[in-house]
């Protein structure tokens, strides 16, 4: 994705599911206009998900799912529906793809009853409508919005247009409209961010997060003062008037809190993003398990992506002796990174998210909901950094 798009976590995601003779993927296909995923005659081609980012119109930027069947067989097969399931995840909207000749099967239904007790806004697409009598196309509407069903035909192009329009309708509802700091500031304001430029930040750029919230608050009418640590002395006196508030980087916390006279709110980029995805409260929570951590005790650090080229060695390296320092406590470590949330979390007694800057609301939310469910405490790496500096209460304040 280019640096000039919308980043994916912004991005309606919409998940297309369905049996593998539905024509899930030339619906893909159809409604997107581009040849998203592999069709063919052979049932059961498209294996992993395949994921895009597109601008869907009239709905804006998305990211568009292909999934694999959801009734494969075998030991690939059965991993393969397992890998579709575990998009459910982060689908904002779902798709379920029928064959118009057929109607709903079992699987169909089974995956309805996902969708509602995930709270997925959901369409069901009857395709090959091209095959069917007139009569039998006939719109069926449910009582509310999260039971909408179209016939269309990926064939001939019959109701692709109106299955758009009803995405876009249903992409309204999912639409956050939540801000970043903008609700915390007036117009006028001047706002400091101390975002560090060391050998972890990307070459020439600023990583994501910082963008995001310096575009916030100018949509706010806020005034940006971006500063590394070692300026913001100078920047704090040069200041005519006195900043609304500073935003650090969590890793810079504590020397930033020295710096910041108490009359000055303080908080970090981490604690404002996780309150936008309606993370903080679990979070905050999360973090008092650090407390109460015993030798022998194992904690999960998990990872939103892969390629750490933003988090660098702060999940790997720094967290864990911090973490060790802190609570003087023996303790073990393990990993996961990218879609690899483990789906038991029996064996740990905390988890600790990264800022998951590529991964939408919805996903950080079901690790939140499975945490939860399991007992076992989850906070962030930077409530967790706030909390262990003994400064997370001041870095709450500015909330309220
Ligand atoms: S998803 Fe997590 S690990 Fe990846 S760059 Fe964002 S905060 Fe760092």
């Amino acid at each position: 994705m280019s640096l000039n798009e919308t980043p994916s976590s912004e991005r309606i995601h919409i998940g297309f599911f369905g049996m593998r003779n539905a024509g899930k993927s030339s619906v893909v296909n159809a409604v997107t206009g581009q040849k998203l995923a592999l069709v063919s005659d052979v049932k059961g081609t498209t294996t992993d998900p395949v994921q895009k980012a597109m601008e869907l119109l009239p709905l804006g930027p998305v990211v568009i799912i292909d999934t694999p069947g959801i009734d494969d067989e075998g030991e690939l097969g059965a991993m393969r529906v397992e890998r579709a399931k575990n998009a459910l995840a982060k689908v904002d909207i779902a798709l379920l793809v029928v064959d118009g000749a057929v109607g709903l099967r079992t699987p169909d239904e089974t995956l309805i009853t996902e969708f509602k007790s995930r709270k997925i806004p959901y369409i069901v697409v009857f395709n090959k409508s091209d095959l069917l009598e007139k009569s039998d196309t006939e719109q069926t509407e449910g009582a509310d919005s999260h039971e909408q069903s179209i016939y269309v035909s990926a064939e001939n192009g019959q109701n692709i247009h109106e299955l758009k329009e009803k995405i876009a309708h249903l992409g309204k509802t999912v639409h956050n409209e939540k801000k970043l700091v903008g609700d915390l500031i007036d117009q006028g304001d001047t706002v400091i961010l101390v975002t560090p430029i060391d050998e972890s930040a990307p070459k020439g750029r600023l990583i994501l997060p910082q963008q995001q919230m310096i575009r916030d608050i100018l949509d706010h009418g806020g005034i940006n003062i971006v500063v590394q640590v070692d300026q913001l002395e100078s920047a704090l006196k040069n200041c005519a008037v006195k900043p609304r508030m500073v935003i650090t980087d969590s890793q810079a916390f504590k020397e930033v809190s020295r710096i910041v006279p108490e009359d000055i709110p303080l908080t970090s980029f981490s604690i404002l993003f996780a309150r936008y995805k309606g993370e903080l409260s679990a979070f905050v929570n999360g973090a008092d398990a650090l407390d109460k951590l015993q030798d022998g005790d194992k904690v999960l650090l998990s990872e939103g992506c892969t390629h750490h080229r933003q988090c660098n060695d702060i999940g790997t390296v720094k967290l864990p002796a911090w973490i060790r320092k802190y609570t003087g406590k023996e303790l073990e470590f393990a990993w996961s990174s990218g879609t690899e949330f483990p789906s038991d979390l029996s064996a740990y007694t905390l988890v600790i998210h990264c800022g998951g800057c590529m991964l939408n609301e919805r996903e950080i939310h079901s690790r939140i909901d499975r945490a939860v469910a399991e007992g076992v405490p989850i906070t962030n790496y930077g409530t967790c950094i706030a909390k262990m500096n003994g400064i997370l209460d001041r870095s709450l304040q500015v909330l309220h």
